[in-house]
């Protein structure tokens, strides 16, 4: 039986063919999929009109599809009076992609179909991010042991989507923070050792799309997605694109050096958002805060260096006053650079996510009374706040849907 991975084999021959009746056959599939993508339910009718392609040209292209399993039938549905149009709709079994999202003290593995649903999800794997080939290797391992428990879903597979923390170029495939060792970019040293097509992002701007695509977004086509985490970072979607810059390094608020500080970031500069207000940063304050003295529910609970921002998130939300003030400052001084951006871009849409989103108005409300203090009043106005909806599934998410656009060459 056909399905996603035939019709991908088959797809980039006819784009590569010089008979120009097969070259336009790709683009009609790839048109018509793109549009059951982003549609529920279709009908002939429909399609013709989107594409404006004549009723037997798209029924042909419909059968074609339904013949990869791509598609189904979906059946009759009286609309009207009288009216009892066929209807199509993806397969969600038609194919599978693989999601890894790699954190600094864990990795999440997921299994997404072609509606985009997660059948499989592993969250929380422990690991610890290095820059080293042991590291590196260790990750594969955890992709090895995810894949044979998967077994019957393996041959079916279409992809591997990864996100990283740092400076990634998508379209080359480099990341450049992490198991940059390898004089070919970390995309093409993944597809070969897993022998399917690769496709690497930032962690950020994976959940900022999937978020954007599938969670709290409507309508709004200019986002800004806050990943508060272990570090600091932003995705930027404008128009409705998700925006990279000329190599794939946009985004970088946490980085932005608005502190007159004496703290040495991990990206070698002074002064980054990063050293104050990240997760990684909030741990360091509270180590300072219990060596002084100030007392916290996390020390009855945790050996002192274990502790991790989750878990200044779960004591302030259980009532722990450091923990609560500690995201407040933070709070507040994220909310100065929002301020900056606010400026900058003029967004519709801000959303908070990542780890720290967890604390909710413990978070937000610092990060809105800083931005009223440091932003331009009409500017500010003009923005709504929300919080990830997809919440941890944002970048598994995210990454599989680039994934999936990328194999298909679609939007
Ligand atoms: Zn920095």
């Amino acid at each position: 039986m056909k399905d996603l991975k035939n019709f991908l084999a088959d797809l980039s021959e006819k784009e590569q063919s010089e008979s120009g009746v097969q070259y336009k056959n790709a683009l009609l599939q790839k048109e018509i999929l793109a549009y059951c993508i982003r549609n529920e339910k279709v009908t002939i009718a429909e399609l013709s009109q989107y594409t404006n392609t004549s009723v037997p040209k798209v029924n042909d292209v419909v059968s074609e599809l339904l013949d990869y399993n791509l598609i189904t039938d979906l059946g009759k549905e009286i609309i009207g009076v009288g009216r009892k149009p066929n209807f199509y709709g993806l397969n969600a079994e038609a194919g599978y992609f693989m999601s890894v999202e790699v954190h600094r003290h864990h990795v999440n593995l997921a299994l997404i179909n072609f509606k985009e649903e997660i059948v499989v999800l592993n969250e929380n794997v422990p690991f610890q991010l290095q820059n080293t080939k042991t590291c590196f290797e260790e990750l594969c391992s955890l992709i090895d042991s995810f894949l044979n428990a998967q077994h019957q879903y393996v041959p079916k597979i279409a992809g591997l989507g990864l996100t990283i923390t740092g400076r990634v170029n998508h379209k080359t495939g480099y990341s450049y923070s992490f198991f940059n060792f390898h004089e070919e970019p970390l995309s093409k040293i993944l597809e070969k050792r897993f022998g399917m097509p690769t496709y690497v992002e930032n962690d950020t701007r994976a959940m900022a799309f999937g978020e954007y695509a599938k969670g709290c977004v409507g309508d709004e086509k200019n986002v800004l997605f806050l990943n508060l985490n272990e570090g600091i970072g932003m995705g930027i979607i404008i128009g409705g694109d998700l925006y990279s810059g000329k190599s794939g390094f946009a985004g970088e608020f946490g980085h932005l050096a608005i502190f007159n500080n004496e703290i040495i970031c991990h990206c070698g500069k002074k002064g980054c958002l990063e050293t104050e207000a990240s997760g990684a940063a909030i741990v360091q304050q509270l180590h300072q805060a219990i060596r002084k003295g100030t007392s916290t529910i996390l020390t009855e609970q945790e050996c002192i260096d274990d502790i991790q921002v989750g878990h200044i998130v779960d004591a302030a939300l259980k009532d722990d006053s450091l923990c609560i003030e500690l995201l407040s400052a933070a709070g507040e001084k994220i909310g100065k650079g929002i301020a900056l951006m606010l400026n900058l871009f003029n967004p519709e849409l801000v959303i908070i996510g990542g780890e720290l989103s967890r604390a909710g108005s413990l978070i937000l409300l610092p990060i809105l009374s800083s931005i009223n203090k440091h932003s331009l009043n009409l500017v500010n106005t003009d923005t709504e706040f929300k919080f990830s909806r997809l919440g941890t599934k944002a970048g598994v998410i995210g990454v599989s849907l680039l994934l999936r656009n990328e194999l298909l060459g679609i939007d």
